[in-house]
């Protein structure tokens, strides 16, 4: 559905953000693109909608060039901002005005999630409260049925009960025809979410992997472990006790830390990467 190749992109000739990065998102997959503030992970996807130009290589959405802006490109793709316009407009005078862009718009749906996400439907968008207006433009994005949905931190501003409704609504939509990408800085918000996680550091996607490859290559320990376990190959002490990234050994899958294989990767510690290249995961799709 995203096909990147050789992207160069900086927003300054001199100073580039990107250099030579290239990447494939399929359809029927949540990806989540991790990265620390500031690491390019907006960039990267104002890249990938057509919002930010390439200085040189491709970003293709279903074959075409995203920076082309092609209707038929555009309304097949919805690219959901960190911070939203919010114009003095009810749920239904929005629909009036937006809803017809998009062909598989449902305006039914984008009340049923407005209800399911408790946002006031006759209140106009500029009189919610932060977090309200960031669930009405959840529930717009959800509703415009695009194959191509891309959110950018949009669950920051949320509350805790907030952030599980937007993981259930998400997970409802995903379908094979569908695929959706989600930006964080905050990685637990992702956790049973996403099936890919993408990490952005030092201006590569040093990640591109499936959770079950991971789970399969490491195994992910917090506290004490028995004797005789193998050296970590990476360890911090959090609240919770000491935690450690180790190989498998293949006696069984566990559930992927994703804040812990975070840290790992942007530490500059790089046994975890090595181990990953050694057992042949298919990450890091650049250079
Ligand atoms: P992230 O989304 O990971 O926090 P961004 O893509 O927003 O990161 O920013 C990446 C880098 O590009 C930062 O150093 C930021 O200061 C810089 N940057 C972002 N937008 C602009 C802009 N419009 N003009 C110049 N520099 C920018």
């Amino acid at each position: 559905m995203v096909r990147i190749r050789n992207l160069y992109f900086g927003y300054s000739r001199r100073v580039p953000l990107f250099e030579n990065l290239s990447l494939d998102l399929e359809r029927g997959h949540i990806y989540g693109l991790l990265g620390k503030n500031g690491a390019g992970k907006t960039t990267l996807l104002k890249n990938m909608v057509g919002l930010a130009f390439p200085l040189s290589g491709t970003c293709l959405v279903d074959e075409r060039p995203a920076a082309a802006r092609l209707p038929v490109t555009l309304e097949d793709l919805f690219f959901l901002p960190e911070e939203q316009y919010a114009p003095a407009l009810t749920a239904e005078q929005f629909v009036a005005h937006t809803g017809g862009f998009y062909p598989r718009f449902s305006a039914s749906q984008f009340y049923d999630y407005l209800a399911e996400l408790e946002v006031p439907r006759q209140r106009k968008l500029n009189q919610l409260s932060h977090g309200q207006s960031k669930k009405f433009m959840i529930a717009f994005a959800l509703a415009v049925n695009t194959g191509l949905l891309v959110m950018d931190e949009p669950t920051n501003g949320l509350d805790i009960p907030s952030k599980a409704q937007f993981r259930r609504l998400l997970a409802a939509a995903l379908t094979e025809e569908r695929c959706l990408i989600i930006s964080t800085h905050q990685v637990r918000d992702l956790d049973a979410l996403i099936d890919t996680v993408l990490v952005v550091h030092n201006r590569e996607i040093v990640l591109n992997s499936g959770l079950d490859e991971l789970a399969e290559r490491l195994s992910f320990t917090v506290g004490a472990v028995p004797a005789g376990t193998a050296e970590p190959l990476y360890a911090e002490t959090t609240a919770a006790g000491p935690a450690a990234i180790r190989p498998n050994d293949g006696s069984g899958y566990g559930r992927v830390d994703m804040e812990l294989l975070f840290n790992a990767l942007i530490s500059g510690d790089s046994a975890v990467l090595t181990h990953l290249h050694q057992t042949q995961l298919s990450h890091a799709a650049v250079r």
